[in-house]
């Protein structure tokens, strides 16, 4: 990919530009400036202020708001993003569910959702996990009991993250408990949080904050038009969800940006013989983080001409293994460049501390999650040894 922008490419970023810095909610920038999560009212608000630009979903078909953007326009797109601090939209329902809903919904369920998820008037989660079924999916056990028009759900949900702040969750059930292999019993069904019978309950994690949730489900009665695609074949639909999941988000862009933040407080800090950045173990390791998100950003790029009619491949799993890893190598050197500040788990304004170092703690914390979610790593192994290599 070239990277001399056409005078047409820098017009599009003006363009974009002059839209984040005057017209996004500037409480919602300071938010992301400094390290920290939107809330929902954020998210939503953030996400509305895009959806009336028309910048809400970018990658989705034209026909329901998604542009027909160059890859050069669309790699602009996630520049800015990152550069003007624009928060993330709600990701379970732009970039998990829509696709699902565009390649497998009906008319009637596209026209129904597509819309509310654009303009953030439904805020969705992702129900896949359970207590006895995170890596070994196929295992779910939360029943659905066709009764007339309605399914009947009992069950438990596990790591629901934002559980708590949803409208609507997408969920795999069990409709068939006999069926002959596991992966063929099971359906994709979309349940209105508000229904009588589901109940959420928030786990800490060790970041102390509240994102994950156990979501319970008590003779849950779920309109049989809320299933996507045919019952007992939701396995299809995972498996398609799953591999956007780990293709998705393969830019490297706020890595670098991480990197770039990282040299600037590093020059500022002055070590006995010169500044953290003339370091040479520091510069050692910089350079070595710098040459893996290059081969990171290659791969991905690759990974993306190699997809064929838009499905997601194998080359996801590479995508979601290396980009969790750097990521997580990138949280460890924030906070040693934040030294003695990184402590300052609470920045209470008052001890020179900047808000940037006293998220490096929890932000490390939370990122710990990268390579368990989406499918371990370990999980991402085997699939490139089998998919790809075909040990
Ligand atoms: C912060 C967070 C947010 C999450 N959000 C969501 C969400 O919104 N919705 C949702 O549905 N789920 C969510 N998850 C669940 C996530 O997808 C699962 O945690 C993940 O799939 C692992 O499943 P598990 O926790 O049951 O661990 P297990 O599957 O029990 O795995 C435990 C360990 O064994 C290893 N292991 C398991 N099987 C194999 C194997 N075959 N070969 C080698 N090693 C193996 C795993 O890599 C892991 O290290 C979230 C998880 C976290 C931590």
């Amino acid at each position: 990919m070239s990277l001399i922008y056409t005078p047409e490419e820098e017009a599009f970023r003006a363009q974009l530009r002059e839209f984040f810095q005057n017209e996004y909610p500037e409480d919602i920038k300071e938010t992301i400036r400094a390290g920290k999560r939107p809330v929902r009212e954020q998210t939503i608000r953030g996400q509305k202020a895009l959806a009336k630009a028309g910048l809400a979903a970018p990658k989705w078909p034209v026909e329901w708001g998604g542009k027909d953007w160059t890859p050069m326009q669309s790699f602009i797109f996630s520049e800015e993003v990152i550069e003007n601090h624009i928060a993330p939209t709600n990701g379970f329902g732009i970039g998990l569910l829509a696709p699902v809903l565009v390649e497998f919904g009906t008319q009637e369920q596209k026209e129904r959702f597509l819309p509310a998820i654009y303009n953030a008037d439904q805020y969705w989660c992702q129900g896949f996990s359970e207590p006895e079924a995170g890596s070994d999916l196929a295992s779910v056990r939360t029943r659905a009991v066709r009764d007339g028009d309605n399914y009947i759900v009992n069950g438990q949900k596990m790591w629901t993250t934002d559980g708590h702040n949803a409208d609507w969750i997408f969920m795999l059930v069990r409709t068939d408990p006999n069926a002959p292999k596991r992966q063929m019993g099971i359906s994709f069904l979309l349940i209105d949080m508000k229904t009588p019978g589901v109940s959420v309950r928030k786990i800490r994690l060790m970041d102390g904050e509240h994102e994950v949730n156990e979501v319970f489900f008590d003779n849950v009665v779920v309109p049989a038009e809320n299933l996507i695609g045919e019952e007992n074949k939701g396995w299809t639909y995972a498996k398609f969800l799953l591999g956007n999941e780990r293709g998705g988000m393969s830019s490297a862009t706020p890595f670098w940006r991480t990197l770039e933040k990282a040299k600037q407080a590093a020059s500022e800090i002055q070590l006995e013989n010169g500044t953290l950045m003339e370091d040479l173990l520091f510069r050692a390791r910089l350079a070595e983080l710098e040459t893996q998100i290059t081969a990171f950003e290659q791969t991905a790029l690759r990974v993306k001409g190699t997809s064929a009619d838009g499905r997601p491949n194998p080359g996801g799993s590479v995508i979601k293994l290396r980009r969790t890893e750097l990521d997580q190598a990138l949280t460890a050197l924030m906070i040693d460049v934040a030294g003695p500040n990184a402590r300052a788990f609470e920045n209470d304004g008052l001890s020179g501390v900047e808000d940037w170092q006293s998220a490096t703690i929890h932000t490390y914390l939370n990122h710990r999650k990268v390579t368990i979610y989406g499918g371990s790593s370990e999980v991402q192994r085997s699939i490139i040894a089998s998919a790809i290599l075909g040990l």
